[in-house]
């Protein structure tokens, strides 16, 4: 009998590449590591690069013409799986539904630290004489540099040498044998952790225990008092860093190693995120009123009946549906859950952070775009062990690894920051967590004030079930006084002042007089829009982009918010050389200026993306609004959520024509959301609120339906979306197709809309050119892909793909940049 051949060990390996499909590897027999899904392994892909991959399968076979062809895995860099299998299925299905590559999306869902990524390092050779002569400059330059530092990174040589790219120099001078080249891995990531002292379980046990202890230090000033501040600090619920312990105690580390020698203290390594916030009494109890208790029971009792079906949590401005979803939660994590909850951009400030510590201590942790690659591994790693029980997070939370998830909360689900739009994977984070909800039989509540269109649609067909809050939550608060201020009489009339009518002046000088707070809100930054020549009209434009150019006082420049770019050239037209520019239309920044005209006493301060680029910036404003070192607030988008102040009383919106008139068909269901949140931050506690709205469209509907019930507004929406089949009514793909010469575009264009016009016929608008037609230097086409009802989605992506395969089958060399947008925003 012959011996079976030795069978081969083959992992499918995903590379975080943007790479349709897995690739195959072979794995050593002698492999320190079992090869398993999930884990990580280090391979070779290219001629030379290494890169980190996760294995998507691990498969068997014989058959040695099959693995011919593979190269082996380098090693398998885990012990434990690092990506769930949910993961994986989730990974597969956004790659499909999203229309992009598991690649996008494994690039979106590792955090750097974990898909390393080898660098190309130059070495010297032991014995180099550095002969000038043989040598051309930049050469000799080069090995000079190199006999110094011994070995240099790929980046290290391109900045001290100053070339853009030494790779084709370095190969050349490999193969002369005048250098080494090696691929190397940067620093593995390590977690970071501060030092805490806590005292030792077994001094605990007893009082006996700790007398005799105390009695044993009575020589040592220092130990006795360090002891001392640890103990009380334990006995606070507190943990003190080493730094903060010695402080106190007016000790040095010699007090601490000799406490240590004797058993007395303990070394606990914490991460500084968990450091920072730790309250000092986990575990408020909870009061509901009346109608949140029974939202709580409405809502178990719909999960009772059908675990798969979302709960539309639906509540006015105010009405706490914070306190409904931490009620939840605590449920979910009674019975051992992990709970994922997840919140727009703006809304994770530090008051959200505080009130779900203050609910669940130490089992929460928070992900957030702002953090160092550090504290994404860690969040990462953390969630995976299951230490963080209440995940509190942005949209890429939805990525994380949750192996015993048990609940889903999307506060905010209409918010556009659960879109990402650039790029690829260009996914809804709500949508995603229905989807993981549905899959993994895991209940998952939406909650909004003002959902989106769909959602409440999806809530009225039966697809979700629907709960409502219909009372604010501090019972003698109310809804806030709305006003509407017709800009056009009161410029008729001579009134206003500027860019304020004296409806809302004399209602911000009543609200510093009474000590209360305002937020004065516009949704557009910097000085003006634009800046007009005097005499000629000229207005300048981006140089990249379809666009004209924002004035910014405060750098005196002229900025591109599309594409960034900048010209400090205010002050002549570049047209005509006259040398008078008027601003036009109204920016935060002179709405700001406005008002410290206006009412000088005032405190003003100003929240848009220019002033809250520091890490810290954003919450330094947000505190001094709390601490009332500020009376007006004048604020972009950033203003209108999860602030939640007693003081402010009045919030005024200084020109909500522009809003309406996007070119986008959720420009009724955004306005109508915005103008409503900003409402609600107005009289939150039991002063009331007044809300102040200047326009030039007072009978505008959707102006008018601010403050009537959301029913009213949906009523009215809907036959608009009827009417053109548009989502509820349908689903949309929206494909954009870029190139930087526009004939080339068109053409190609035209033939791409033959194409996809034999598959979608009517359901098929475009392409055509959007609002702005050139942006970062590419002009670009627009398509929009109408899913119907009665079509099967996948199918519909399917012809898609095959569309597109044609195309580049016949498409010239050159080809276009195409960018598939599924359940686009706008
Ligand atoms: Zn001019
Ligand atoms: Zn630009």
């Amino acid at each position: 009998m012959t011996p079976e051949p030795t069978p081969y060990t083959v992992v499918d390996v995903l590379l975080p590449l943007g790479l349709q499909s897995a690739f195959s590897y072979l794995v050593p027999q002698d492999s320190l590591r079992r090869p398993e899904p999930g884990r990580r392994v280090l391979v070779q892909f290219g001629k030379r690069k290494f890169y980190t991959g996760i294995i998507r399968a691990v498969w068997q076979t014989a058959d040695k013409e099959r693995v011919r062809n593979f190269k082996f895995i380098n090693e398998v860099l885990d012990d434990v799986a690092v990506v769930t299998q949910a993961q994986l299925d989730l990974f597969d299905w956004m790659a499909q539904y999203y229309c992009c590559t598991v690649g996008d999306v494994l690039k979106a869902a590792l955090p750097t630290g974990l898909k390393l990524e080898s660098e190309t390092v130059a070495l010297a050779l032991p014995e180099t004489r550095l002969d000038p002569d043989a040598l051309t400059d930049r050469e000799y330059l080069l090995l000079e540099a190199l006999t110094g530092a011994g070995r240099l990174s790929i980046k290290e040589i391109e900045q001290q040498l100053d070339l853009a790219d030494p790779q084709p120099l370095l190969q050349r001078m490999a193969e002369k044998g005048l250098l080494l080249l090696q691929e190397r891995m940067p620093q593995v990531y390590r977690a970071r952790t501060v030092r805490c002292l806590q005292p030792a379980p077994a001094l605990l046990r007893d009082d006996n225990e700790l007398r005799l202890a105390f009695d044993r230090l009575k020589r040592s000033m220092r130990q006795t008092d360090l002891l001392q501040v640890v103990l009380e600090a334990h006995y606070q619920g507190r943990t003190l860093t080493q730094a903060q312990a010695l402080e106190l105690a007016d000790a040095d580390s010699a007090a601490v190693r000799a406490l240590r020698a004797k058993g007395y203290i303990e070394y606990k390594e914490i991460p500084p995120d968990r450091l920072a916030d730790v309250p000092q009494h986990a575990q408020q109890p909870l009061v509901l009123t009346q109608d949140q208790d029974r939202a709580v029971s409405q809502i178990l009792a719909a999960w009772d009946e059908e675990v798969n079906r979302p709960v539309l949590l639906h509540g006015i401005t105010g009405s706490g549906k914070t306190l409904v979803y931490i009620e939840i939660m605590r449920k979910a994590l009674a019975e051992g859950k992990q709970v994922l909850y997840l919140l727009p951009e703006i809304g994770l400030t530090k008051q959200i952070i505080d009130r779900m510590r203050g609910a669940f201590g130490d089992a929460v942790g928070v992900y957030h775009s702002r953090f160092t690659t550090a504290e994404r591994v860690e969040s990462w790693k953390r969630t995976l062990l299951g230490e963080i029980q209440v995940l509190v997070g942005v949209r890429s939370a939805v990525l994380l690894p949750l192996p015993r998830l048990g609940l889903i909360v999307v506060d905010e689900e209409h918010d556009g920051s659960f879109k990402q739009h650039e790029p690829a994977p260009r996914y809804n984070a709500r949508d995603v967590a229905v989807w993981l909800g549905r899959t993994h039989n895991v209940p998952v509540l939406l909650g909004s004030a003002t959902p989106a269109v769909e959602t409440y649609a999806n809530a009225q067909n039966g697809k979700y079930a629907l709960v409502e809050l219909t009372q604010r939550a501090v019972a003698t608060a109310t809804l806030p006084a709305l006003e509407l201020v017709d800009m056009r009489t009161q410029e008729r009339n001579r009134l206003s002042y500027g860019l304020y009518s004296d409806v809302v002046l004399d209602a911000l000088r009543d609200t510093l007089a009474r000590g209360e707070q305002a937020i004065v809100f516009r949704n557009r930054r910097g000085y003006a829009p634009v800046l007009v020549c005097d005499a000629c009209g000229h207005v300048p434009r981006c140089e990249y982009c379809d666009i004209s150019l924002t004035y910014h006082k405060h750098s005196d420049s002229l900025r591109c918010h599309y594409c960034g770019y900048t010209q400090g050239n205010t002050k002549s037209c570049t047209e005509c050389g006259h040398h008078v520019l008027r601003p036009e239309g109204i920016g935060t920044e002179r709405l700001e200026e406005h008002l410290t005209e206006l009412l000088p006493e005032a405190r003003i301060g100003r929240m848009d993306q220019d002033t809250t680029r520091g890490k810290q910036a954003f919450a330094e404003l947000i505190q001094k609004l709390e601490k009332h070192e500020l009376d007006i607030l004048v604020g972009t988008q950033m203003v209108t959520k999860g602030l939640d102040f007693e003081r402010v009383t009045l919030v005024v919106v200084v020109q909500v024509d522009a809003q309406l008139n996007l070119p986008d068909f959720r420009a009724h269901e955004s306005t109508y959301q915005l103008l409503t949140q900003l409402a609600g931050r107005a009289g939150r506690s039991s002063r009331p609120g007044r809300v102040i709205i200047q326009t030039r469209k007072p009978d505008h509907p959707v102006v008018q339906l601010i403050q009537q019930p959301y029913k009213d507004f949906y009523n009215f929406e809907l036959p608009l979306r009827s009417q053109v089949g548009y989502p509820p009514y349908s689903r949309l793909i929206r494909l954009e197709f870029q190139h930087i010469e526009l004939q080339f575009l068109e053409d190609e264009c035209r033939r791409m809309g033959r194409l996809l016009r034999e598959v979608y016929r009517d359901n098929l608008l475009g392409p055509a050119f959007p609002a702005i037609a050139r942006l970062k230097n590419a002009y670009r086409m627009q398509a929009l892909i109408k899913i119907l009802p009665k079509q099967n989605p996948a199918k519909v992506k399917d012809a898609l793909r095959e569309a597109f395969k044609r195309y580049l089958a016949e498409a010239p060399k050159k080809t276009l940049r195409i960018i598939v947008d599924v359940d686009p925003r706008q």
